[in-house]
């Protein structure tokens, strides 16, 4: 009955740093922030659809959308 109150690391944050947003590359959600993801112009939201990470690391083999 004792709860463990471990702290888990991938533990989803809810919402209350603001909003999440998902990259479409890795799958992880990040606050929505210039700090997490590029900016872009072409998006609803203003930022890319893609994390900074997968964006430095470019994990995506190419991209078909213009722009970025
Ligand atoms: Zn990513």
């Amino acid at each position: 009955m004792a709860n463990t109150m471990t702290e888990n690391p991938r533990a989803r944050v809810p919402s209350e740093i603001g909003e999440l947003k998902r990259c479409m590359s890795c799958g992880e959600c990040w606050p929505a922030d210039p700090e997490f993801f590029a900016p872009a112009k072409a998006c609803a939201d203003g930022l890319s659809r893609r994390c900074l990470a997968c964006v430095s690391e470019r994990v995506w083999a190419f991209m078909p959308t213009a722009g970025g």
